[in-house]
């Protein structure tokens, strides 16, 4: 990355970008009076025109990257053994942290009590215990495609990653009779990579745009109001990224966390910026290549962590349900914190890797403990800046337990991470 020692490198222009928008979209809050100029021309109008342009050229990248990835990563892995092993080791890694994650937020949450003198109220209405069974059924019949076309026209993550898995392992075994197809495979992998890094050129001016826009339209008042909410959150988040990640990717990897976070910085920033673990998969991918992290390992798991794995939006349903449960003055019992731990758990795989759907499925998890759905609303005015930042721990996590399990096949180079 650092070739020329002169230029700056594309991870630290990245985060310029964010630091200029982050004072840019400030100042333009604060200090530029309302008008149809700043309002309509700039924020809702230049500024989010350019930062959407950006978010879409990623978004366009993600399912042929996914699709053509997985396939070529299979292709090479070859054998069902491997991949399985490596399957279960990231399923159960994710599933881990994201219980891990609740249980932090719960324990911060009822220590600092957010929302505790609020005294809302549940009027008449009564808040039976609504039905909370997901169909398990439905939830492992809709990993098959009933017709791969349509999973990779509406993005069905899941689907696509099954369908690619199978596409892969059958070019592995049919090698002698598919080897055209086999090298087209390998070769439009080849070019989703190659899309990647020119797209991912753009970065830094995609970052500025997408954070002067929030920044400048974000609703403070709103923020002063639910400090300790935020704080809680944030809290949790911070011991998951910082302490939790990080002593796992010491003890596993042995690696120095604070290279990983250096190098992690480009992922972390564009994630931040976006609010959305799908559209970063690509630059994800890539940079945990410059990491040491074989491709094969990563086209698999780090998609797949972008669908089921989202421990900082875990880690806010946790906050919210202690937040909601003081704000109407309801106690929570030992066996509701288990229920919501399970169910949290579950919330997370069922959330997409696009911004907000966390808040859509906390009402999953209010009502798994009879909290009234109506609590979502209090909290929705200044979810945008969670987001960014749960978004940055989801990745982060996806991250972590990919290096683990590179590492325990041997697909993690412990050299090229400490290459500079
Ligand atoms: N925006 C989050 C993500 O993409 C999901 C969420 O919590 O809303 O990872």
């Amino acid at each position: 990355m650092e070739k020329n020692k002169g230029k700056m490198s594309q991870s630290k222009k990245i985060f310029v970008g964010l630091i200029l928008g982050l004072i840019f979209g400030i100042v333009l809050h604060s200090f530029v009076p309302d008008s149809h100029l700043k309002n309509d021309i700039l924020i809702d109008g230049i500024f989010y025109t350019i930062g959407q342009l950006f978010i879409r050229l990623m978004q366009m990248l993600v399912v042929p990257l996914v699709f053509f990835s997985i396939a070529d990563g299979c292709r090479n892995l070859g054998d069902t053994e491997t991949l399985g092993k490596i399957g279960i080791r990231i399923v159960i890694f994710y599933m881990f942290t994201t219980a891990l994650a609740i249980f932090i937020a719960l324990s911060l949450a009822s220590v600092i009590g957010p929302g505790k003198g609020m005294n809302m109220s549940l009027g008449d209405q009564s808040f039976e215990s609504v039905d909370t069974d997901i169909s398990l059924s439905d939830t492992i019949l809709d990993f098959i495609p009933t017709n791969p076309i349509e999973a990779l026209a509406t993005g069905n993550m899941i689907q696509i990653i099954i369908f690619a898995v199978l596409v892969g392992l059958l070019i592995a075994t049919m090698e002698d009779r598919l080897i055209t197809l086999g090298n087209i495979v390998t070769e439009m992998n080849d070019l989703m990579m190659g899309m990647t890094m020119w797209v991912m050129k753009l970065a830094p001016i995609g970052v500025f745009f997408l954070i002067t826009r929030t920044f400048s339209s974000l609703g403070y008042d709103a923020i002063i109001s639910m400090l300790s909410y935020m704080g809680a959150v944030l809290g949790s988040l911070a011991v998951q990224l910082l302490i939790v990640y990080m002593l796992l990717i010491v003890i596993f990897v042995r690696v120095n966390p604070f290279k990983f976070l250096k190098k992690f910085a480009p992922v972390m920033t564009f994630g931040f910026s976006t609010a959305s673990s799908s559209a970063t998969v690509p630059i994800h991918i890539q940079t945990l290549d410059d990491m040491g992290v074989d491709k094969k390992i990563s086209s698999f798991t780090i998609p797949l962590g972008a669908t089921i794995n989202m421990d900082g939006t875990a880690i806010m349903q946790g906050v919210a349900v202690i937040f909601i449960a003081n704000a109407y003055g309801i106690d929570l019992t030992a066996s509701d914190f288990m229920t919501v731990i399970l169910t949290a758990t579950i919330a997370s795989v069922g959330t997409a890797g696009i911004p907000s759907v966390g808040l859509i499925t906390l009402s999953m998890v209010l009502e798994s403990v009879g909290l009234p759905v109506e609590g979502i609303a209090i909290i929705m005015g200044i979810d945008r800046i969670l987001d960014m930042a749960r978004t940055t721990v989801n990745l982060t996590g996806d991250a972590a337990g990919t290096m683990i399990v590179a590492n325990s096949v041997g697909a993690f180079n412990k050299e090229k991470f400490n290459r500079e």
